[in-house]
């Protein structure tokens, strides 16, 4: 689907459910993300961005000649160790990995800026789904890779995921939208969103779900419980049960290291 002149969404099956993810095609050169399965058969580019390590945005790497990623994510693209300990899940990471892993040629930080064709793509930085998740930024359009806008809400199971950092992205990335006037915002899973107000309001909505399983994790605290398990994160748990448990023990630590009540709305309000 082509968004705007050399910008083209290539859509995984399903609108970029897991396990795929969907991809921006930057004229004939660039493709940000190779996770599309099937509807990547064909396409061929001189470089792939990568808006982090996760196994839904690398698999079909080997579509691009060359490939680029934060150097926070770099070692985890290239190298399935430094993946496995990243999900610190043990052998039960297989499970995840049915393609083999590539070498990243450069790495890319916060305020770069490529250009393809001449269309220029700049970096932000965005850490909290991974350590160098990267948003991008190409004109009025936003690629918001992991910052996906979901109904789940966003994602912190692995050691180098921050929920903390997760809020401040999706701060940053709000003003990045009102400031440039960003009127067309790219999830990696589901469907672009059009509008700067209604993308903004989309972003509150998907940061919201942040402060209410915050509330809800010290609840749970408070009245002696374990909040794993008890439907704050993962409202079902498919088969196999443990990695989701795991994820959600992971990603419950994370709100309690985070001291995020400090960050509620209400309470910068009061300020
Ligand atoms: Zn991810």
């Amino acid at each position: 689907m082509e968004v705007r002149k050399n910008l083209q969404i290539i859509e995984g099956p399903d609108f970029g459910r897991y396990p795929y993810s969907n991809s921006l095609l930057v004229g004939r050169s660039c493709l940000i993300d190779a996770g599309a399965g099937e509807t990547l058969k064909g396409v061929r580019v001189d470089w792939i961005l990568n808006s982090h390590w996760h196994e839904d945005h690398i698999a079909l790497n080997r579509v691009g000649r060359r490939v680029a990623a934060h150097y926070l994510d770099a070692e985890a693209v290239q190298d399935y160790e430094e993946f496995k300990r990243r999900y610190a899940l043990g052998d039960l990471v297989k499970l995840f990995v049915n393609f083999e892993f590539g070498r990243v040629d450069r790495t890319f930080e916060d305020g770069d800026v490529f250009e393809f064709e001449g269309v220029q793509i700049e970096v932000l930085h965005t850490p909290g789904h991974s350590a160098g998740h990267s948003c991008f930024v190409i004109g009025g359009v936003i690629f918001l890779a992991d910052v996906d806008l979901t109904s789940f809400g966003p994602w912190y199971g692995c050691l180098d995921c921050d929920v903390r950092d997760f809020v401040l992205s999706i701060e940053r990335i709000k003003n990045e939208v009102r400031k440039r006037g960003v009127s067309l915002a790219i999830p990696s899973h589901g469907k672009p969103v059009s509008g700067t107000e209604e993308i903004l309001k989309r972003l509150d909505d998907y940061l919201a779900k942040i402060f209410e399983r915050d509330k809800r994790i010290k609840e749970l605290v408070r009245s002696g419980e374990d909040p794993v398990g008890k439907g704050v994160i993962y409202k079902r748990m498919p088969e196999p049960r443990e990695i989701y448990l795991h994820f959600e023990r992971i990603m419950i630590e994370k709100h309690l290291a985070a001291r995020l009540d400090e960050l509620y709305p209400s309470s910068r309000a009061t300020q």
